[in-house]
């Protein structure tokens, strides 16, 4: 079988109960069990954090067919949920934890809805890491990295990476940018601090020319049908208007500098900061 790129599911919360504004942000548990049954059937295993080395930095395309559950924030609901759900048929994950927040509720205004749903703790998250789950970076405070100063960058990428690596003993060199938002001096900063990989909310699947710095990601929420989930694996993309569009973006925007030109003299350009 040849290999057709590796889709990479955004998650964040696995909750039961959103509310209007948390639509966006969660998936229900029998949706989500729904999914990785599906996956599973299909013949998807998790790709390896090796494998996906191996793909960015060699070209080196994996055997079969893989995916890449990702999650960000850190929900006490991956802990319940996510890792009974994802283990029972042999998958792993991705984690992207916002340091800041660890043990407590979100704690941020637009994020306030989650409090039923706290933050895993560094208990919690150690079991996830001994399951073979990846913990990574989300940033310190989840702040928007482009609107903060030289000096808040570099700590939000630098604390993160050192509060997981001090916990855990593993090594934290990948990020996901809060909001999905990122310009020229958020990559600097990250490239200073020993990241190799940085990933973004735009549609699309990983291939060996993906740009390690902006690795594309489905994000898959209560909206989503199985239907729309199926569409969204196979192909990487909502809808062909979608990937239309996201190919000329990842284009243009190849060139950090370029993209960060763009949002600036052309805010209505169409295509949105990612
Ligand atoms: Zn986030």
């Amino acid at each position: 079988m040849s290999f057709s790129g590796i889709p990479v599911l955004n998650y964040h919360a696995i909750d039961d109960q959103p509310l209007a504004q948390t639509r966006n942000v969660s998936v229900s548990l029998s949706a989500f069990k729904e999914q990785a049954a599906w996956l599973h059937s299909e013949g998807y295993t998790s790709v390896t954090v090796q494998e996906l080395r191996d793909l960015l930095l060699k070209k080196k395309k994996p055997q079969g067919k893989h995916v890449l559950f990702t999650f960000d924030d850190g929900y006490h609901s991956l802990y319940t949920h996510g890792l009974k759900v994802l283990s029972e048929y042999g998958f792993t994950a991705t984690l992207f934890l916002s340091t800041a927040y660890i043990g407590h509720a979100y704690g941020l205004k637009d994020f306030a809805f989650v409090n039923h749903d706290r933050q895993l703790s560094w208990e919690e998250i150690s079991t996830l890491s001994a399951n073979g789950w990846s913990i990574q970076s989300h940033g310190n405070n989840h702040v928007k990295m482009t609107i903060i100063d030289l000096k808040a960058l570099a700590e939000e990428v630098r604390i993160s990476k050192a509060l997981i690596e001090q916990n855990l003993g593993t090594l934290v060199d990948e990020f996901a940018f809060p909001y999905g938002i990122y310009n020229k001096n958020v990559l600097d900063q990250l490239k200073l601090a020993g990241y190799k990989f940085a990933y973004s909310v735009h549609s699309g699947k990983l291939y060996p020319s993906s740009n390690p710095y902006r690795l594309p990601r489905i994000e898959i929420n209560n909206m989503d049908t199985m239907d729309t989930f199926k569409t969204k694996v196979l192909t990487g993309y909502i809808s062909p208007q979608n990937a239309r569009r996201s190919k000329i973006r990842d284009i243009i925007y190849a060139n950090a500098s370029v993209k960060d030109m763009i949002e600036k003299w052309t805010p209505k350009f169409g295509f949105g900061n990612h």
